[in-house]
């Protein structure tokens, strides 16, 4: 009889899955795909998943496998016993890799993250129990009679870890009456970690236009099909308010919801509104958890005993298998963009994910992006809008400070206008915030006497002097050196100096402009764990503090509600650049920056330090019509077709030579694809030219948008040979131009 052979795909950079044999001892029909299994690969013994063939993005077809050769198969050795991956989720690894030119075997790596070290460590747990036998021959011992003692009259077992611990016996005595039959081993009960969330624990009264959005949203949930809507709503609306209302319509039907939310590490005050509103805490997923935690959450998702879960970018590659709602909180933030390794943007995998799933997304935010913007009003997305901020708080006050008509002292970076606003505010027992997106103290330093910049020599960037820790730093790699005293090109002692503020720098100027102010910093520098972001929040929540200075960490949807002025030190901080979405980006950053004032009772304002006053940004900014800006941008793009008019992608050829990487970049630029609608840009050199040691050069391939880039890529690539030292990455609609 032909042996049954089964592709397995592995967690590694392999294209595609390998081919193993079916064991008699195993149930073929056990094997469905989807079933995690441990099958040999050179010595090793790994785990992988049954796979199968799935549809994949339009216009992506791959390769036709060659017909394998049976003599070379190996067996697969057992299969692991937890649930087999759910249908969907395979899908949607094939379609990731497909769509990201990934291998399907790493996007695979991604889903299996709670499941790498469950074949070690997943004996059933048990414990122990006393017997009925009669312990009257039993020879008694001090430690002996501690154990019956404890465990007479109870039913449910005790492991050996808690006996050992709780009546400092040795576990030798355990084993010793367990021989002796007195005590009988027994499974523990198996509890879920995570408790079911109470769809009407606390239910908010919510205003008629939160009212009519929720809805909207619940009608969407209870439809059970795929739909995305965005829900726009100016800061301090209520947006949260109204998805939560979404989010207990589907744990009334059983449904699991996933929340993606930008930076999981800041979302303490988050969490905390959803055990008001729903009396638990959501399962979150994010790098920081232990690897315990990872798997019992893993298993939790895959046995649908997690209903609501929180995460980050990864979170979409669990194994749900009742998916009912995604929602996408701040859709228009970057880094939902992984830039490294797989290249995804979770935003748009997370609507692909509801789409195989037939459920609804919801994307939010105040300001969205120009893809998901342009998408609602071409009716692709339905489109909710919140006008008003809620109980009655107003819009703050935007206003420009012309930096050219009233400029800060030489040498500092608070201007007249902000110190006085500050004082009056900080006078009034309100709160202030400093918002500057650099840290450290300075982005240069030059010497004074012959024009010498400090340079990182392994990357094209400045080094960030941080006097807290007296290094000079570059921010790309992890290079540094301490501060030095004379100039290392002229030797010119005492004559190095800091050009332009960071944030250390605006500290320092604070902390003498305004001696009484309690002042607290906040950027990544100092927040390092979700705990000391959380403890900086109750700081700001019980008044502890009256300055707040931050990088963009505090941009994020915090509630302050007795923070009134929001300072911008420096609002023309990223227009400049060649990237595409300079401008989009700034505005989308300062309006949420701005805000985080005047969100309660008193109203806020917003102060923009700017030499580019008239800069369509900063009119936008002040007039508030953000969309009308938006549609404008769009406008612009779509003769060239720019995305979202067209697509891109970005090829980042990189090498440990300039010449090497020039070289392949040149070939490509020869081999460049020469077809109606499609344009290649480049090669040139990266504005990143340099990084972590290796040499970098950019082409960019944009299309229009009825042209499906992936296969045109295949071709393209596969048309250069470049040796293992040169690495050629794609980034499908790439976010980053550097
Ligand atoms: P957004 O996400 O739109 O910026 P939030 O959802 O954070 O707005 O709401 C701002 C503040 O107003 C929060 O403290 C929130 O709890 C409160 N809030 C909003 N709507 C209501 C409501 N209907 N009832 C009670 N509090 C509300
Ligand atoms: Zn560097």
């Amino acid at each position: 009889m032909c042996p049954h052979i089964l592709p397995v795909l592995l967690p590694y950079p392999f294209k595609e899955p390998f081919y193993y044999q079916v064991p008699l001892e195993l149930e073929y029909s056990s094997l469905i795909p989807g079933t995690i299994v441990i099958v040999p690969l050179s010595n090793r013994e790994e785990i992988g998943v049954i796979w199968e063939k799935h549809a994949l993005p339009k216009g992506i077809t791959l390769p036709e496998e060659e017909p394998k050769k049976i003599k070379k198969i190996k067996s697969i050795i057992s299969i692991i016993p937890i649930p087999s991956l759910p249908s969907i989720l395979l899908q949607f690894i094939d379609w990731v890799a497909a769509y990201t030119l990934s291998p399907p075997g790493l996007v695979l790596a991604i889903a299996l993250r709670g499941v790498q070290t469950y074949a070690s460590t997943n004996a059933p747990k048990t414990g122990w129990v006393l017997s009925d036998l009669s312990t009257d021959k039993l020879r008694m011992t001090p430690a002996r009679e501690k154990i019956l003692q404890f465990l007479r009259g109870k039913e449910s077992p005790f492991t050996t870890g808690f006996l050992v611990d709780a009546l400092r016996v040795s576990s030798s005595v355990i084993q010793g009456l367990a021989k002796a039959g007195i005590l009988e081993e027994k499974l523990l009960p198996y509890h879920s970690p995570f408790l079911e969330p109470d769809p009407s624990f606390h239910i908010p009264q919510l205003s008629e236009e939160q009212q009519e959005a929720a809805d909207f949203l619940s009608t969407k949930v209870n439809n059970k099909e795929f739909s995305v809507t965005l829900l726009q709503g100016v800061t301090g609306s209520g947006k949260t308010e109204v998805y939560m209302q979404a989010i207990a319509t589907c744990i009334e039907q059983g449904q699991q919801i996933l929340i993606l939310l930008p930076e999981i590490a800041l979302s303490s005050q988050w969490v905390e509104r959803f055990e008001k509103r729903f009396g638990v805490k959501p399962a979150l997923w994010h790098s920081d958890l232990t690897n315990k935690q990872r798997k019992l959450t893993w298993q939790a998702v895959i046995k649908n005993e997690v209903s609501v879960l929180v995460g980050a970018r990864s979170a979409l590659f669990l194994p749900f298998t009742h998916l009912g709602l995604i929602i996408i909180d701040e859709e228009h933030e970057t880094s939902f963009k992984q830039e490294e390794g797989i290249t995804y943007h979770a935003r748009d995998m997370a609507i692909v994910r509801a789409r195989l799933s037939d459920c609804p997304a919801v994307l939010v935010s105040a300001t969205p992006s120009l893809e998901t913007l342009t998408n609602a009003y071409h009716h692709k997305y339905h489109h909710l809008t919140l006008t008003a901020r809620h109980g009655g708080a107003s819009m703050p006050d935007v206003q420009i400070v012309d930096l050219r008509a009233t400029p800060p002292h030489r040498g500092l970076f608070l201007s007249p206008p902000l110190i006085t606003a500050t004082q009056q505010r900080l006078k009034k027992g309100e709160q202030v915030l400093f918002f500057l997106n650099r840290r450290g103290y300075a982005p240069l330093t030059l010497c004074r006497a012959c024009g010498h910049r400090l340079e990182c020599p392994h990357c094209s960037a400045w080094l960030v002097e941080h006097r807290s820790t007296q290094r000079l730093v570059c921010h790309h790699c992890e290079y540094f050196i301490p501060i030095p005293k004379e100039c290392p090109h002229c030797n010119a002692p005492d004559s190095m100096v800091p050009i332009g503020p960071g944030i250390e720098r605006i500290t320092e100027e604070a902390r003498a402009t305004f001696p009484d102010a309690k002042i607290l910093v906040m950027s990544s520098d100092n927040l390092t764990s979700p705990k000391a972001t959380a403890e900086a929040i109750r700081q700001i929540d019980q008044k502890e503090v009256n300055l707040i200075i931050g990088t963009q960490i505090v941009a994020k949807g915090w509630h302050f509600p007795f923070l009134t002025l929001v300072g911008v030190i420096d609002a023309d901080l990223g227009l400049s650049g060649a990237d595409l979405r300079a401008s989009e980006k700034t505005l989308q950053l300062l309006h949420q920056v701005g805000g985080r004032a005047g969100r309660a009772q008193s109203a806020g304002i917003v102060m923009l330090q700017s030499y580019l006053a008239d800069h369509p940004v900063m009119e936008t900014l002040v007039k508030g019509d953000f969309n009308e800006f938006m549609l404008q941008e769009a406008a612009e793009r779509q003769m060239g077709f720019w995305p979202p008019y067209g697509r891109l992608a970005a090829i980042i050829v990189s090498a440990d030579t300039n010449d090497e990487a020039m070289q392949i970049a040149y070939e490509l630029g020869q081999n460049a694809p020469q077809m109606e609608g499609v344009i290649v840009l480049g090669p040139a050199p990266a504005p990143l030219a340099l990084l972590r040691s290796r040499y970098r050069q950019r082409l960019l391939l944009r299309t229009q948008k009825h042209i499906t880039i992936q296969p045109i890529l295949h071709q393209w690539l596969s048309s250069v040979k470049a040796k293992k030292s040169v690495k050629i990455d794609v980034d499908i609609d790439p976010i980053s131009f550097l």
